[in-house]
């Protein structure tokens, strides 16, 4: 069976700047792949890129065996391929209700009513405070909100940039678990992540960059013991 998403020996560029040098990866469907690496590797370029918000220099995108790299973003995510950004980007002024159904914003079939309970089981905080401001939400809310959007696109690839970012250990556990829930439930996830350690945790296949570059590729249990990962990326001798 052909991966559900191909990355081949993509560039992308701002400007003179290379950000992304010819990188190569597969995430294959049922799969967590985490995307790991330090500032500045080009993780965030990397998803902006796949979801259409950047366009290549050079390489190609398959997804589900069609090349997507000059395909407008608001139709990637009609195929099924859904992006939550670093920074959550939610919309603070308005209800978390609304923040959510945005998510679901060109969809026309009857099913969002029973997404959006979906949404509310996942995280029964959005469902008790739903008709809050989420600007009120603390970051961790925040993240589940913006996951719980991203949902509501009905993803078959979901893509989740720093979800841990600025959270407590045990709120990132629990977003953890809850990336890893969204996988049984047939959900496919592409992680990208500074905290290494969590996302090779969960990842079924993991990669490394480093300037633009793959630099180790394994899964997640290889990368979790290989010296080499544990002394750059996990802070351990
Ligand atoms: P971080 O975890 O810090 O977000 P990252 O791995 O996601 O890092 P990117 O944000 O993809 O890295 O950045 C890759 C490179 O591209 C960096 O050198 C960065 O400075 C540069 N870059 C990112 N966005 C822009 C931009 N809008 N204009 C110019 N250069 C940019």
């Amino acid at each position: 069976m052909s991966p559900m998403l191909e990355v081949k020996d993509l560039k992308v560029a701002y400007g003179k700047i290379q950000a992304v040098k010819g990188i190569s990866f597969t995430v294959d469907e049922g799969d967590i792949v985490s995307l790991i690496g330090t500032n500045g590797a080009g993780k965030t370029t990397t998803l902006r890129t796949i979801s259409g918000l950047l366009r290549p220099v050079a390489g190609q995108i398959l997804y589900q065996g069609q090349d997507i790299s000059t395909v407008p973003a608001h139709d990637i995510v009609g195929l099924g391929l859904a992006h939550s950004p670093e920074g959550r980007r939610i919309f603070p002024r308005m209800s978390v209700e609304e923040n959510l159904l945005l998510g679901a914003y060109g969809r026309k079939d009857d099913g969002i009513r029973k997404d959006l309970k979906a949404a509310y089981e996942l995280f029964p905080i959005l469902g008790e405070r739903s008709k809050q401001p989420a600007g009120t939400f603390s970051g961790g809310e925040q993240q589940m909100l913006a996951m719980g959007r991203a949902m509501m696109s009905r993803p078959k690839l979901l893509m989740l940039d720093e979800p841990s970012m600025g959270l407590s250990p045990l709120m990132m556990k629990r977003i953890m678990s809850t990336v890893t829930t969204l996988q049984e439930q047939g959900t496919t996830i592409l992680l990208v992540e500074q905290n290494a350690r969590a996302a090779l945790k969960i990842a079924t296949k993991g990669y490394v960059l480093e300037v633009g570059k793959i630099v180790t590729e394994g899964t997640g249990e290889e990368l979790l013991t290989s010296d080499e990962v544990r002394k750059a990326y996990l802070g351990e001798d």
